[in-house]
């Protein structure tokens, strides 16, 4: 998988990432739905012993274009888990009362507490992308806001926060292709906006506005993983296999009783 990871200080150019990329994993989509109930028992498992333990905090960050599969991965990946051992956050336009405070102030309340997974379904990271791209802020603010980022980030990884970034990554004909499947089916209807079809003419802009976030934010404690998402099986499989190598190497394990159980009988 480490393919699929940005190193620091690189430069990315999404058209030399192939978004139908399957990386060394042989097997098609039948082994790849196998490999991944597989790691979805071992997730859950992991996420227990996090539960128990009580001391790591884990946060994944969504991000991708329209339709690019954020909704699909997080069912998919934590299917099976414990409800209560994973937290969503939905990050959409901002309110007027986010609006009035930094960026920042709505992301922070949401990371994760210890033995807690939260997911990020976008995040601060809009507000170097949809923001930038629609010039809602100039580009010399959007340059600093990489700056702060990096350090919100490093702040958090510093305080104990294990930090996983997805870019789902889907080429302009697969988007072109799932917007016109929620086109033609009613009970999909709910999902699309004619304002998609807007965004969509921007896909260059996107690109743009993602290569830079890819190149400058990719650090050490919080890399980005550039998943290739034209194929949801093999999406699912990456963000899973990541996120269970990170789970067990935090060596986790059950905590022991603080009091002494030698010798309890329950009658
Ligand atoms: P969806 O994920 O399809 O429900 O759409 C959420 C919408 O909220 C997307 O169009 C995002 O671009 C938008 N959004 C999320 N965060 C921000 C932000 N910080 N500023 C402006 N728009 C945002
Ligand atoms: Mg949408």
């Amino acid at each position: 998988m480490k393919q699929h990871i940005v190193k620091p200080g690189s430069k990315i150019k999404l058209s030399e990432w192939d978004p139908n990329n399957t990386g060394n994993f042989k097997g098609g989509k039948e082994e790849g739905l196998v490999e991944i109930a597989k790691l979805n028992a071992k997730l859950s498992e992991l996420q227990e012993v996090l539960y128990a333990e009580h001391k790591h905090k884990v946060l994944v960050v969504l991000q991708a274009m329209d339709t690019g599969g954020k909704d699909g991965a997080i069912r998919r990946v934590f299917s099976g888990i414990n409800p209560q051992g994973v937290r969503i956050a939905n990050f959409k336009a901002p309110t007027a009362e986010e609006l009035d405070h930094d960026y920042l102030w709505r992301v922070h309340k949401m990371t994760p507490g210890k033995g807690e997974i939260t997911v990020f379904n976008r995040s601060h990271y809009e507000d170097v992308l949809v923001v930038r791209v629609h010039n809602i802020i100039p580009l010399k603010i959007v340059e600093k806001r990489y700056n702060q980022i990096n350090a919100f980030k490093k702040h958090l990884a510093d305080n104990g926060t294990t930090i996983l970034k997805f870019y789902l990554h889907i080429d302009k004909d697969e988007q072109k292709e799932r917007l016109q499947a929620r086109l033609d089916d009613p009970s999909k209807h709910w999902k699309f906006r004619l304002g998609d079809l807007q965004e969509r003419k921007l896909w260059p802009e996107y690109m743009q506005a993602f290569e830079d976030v890819l190149s400058k934010t990719s650090t050490e404690h919080a890399p980005w993983t550039i998943v290739p998402a034209n194929r949801k099986w093999y999406r699912d499989l990456v963000i899973c296999t990541m996120l269970v190598k990170t789970l067990e190497d935090l060596k986790m394990s059950y905590p022991t009783s603080d009091e002494d159980l030698n010798g309890v009988v329950v009658e």
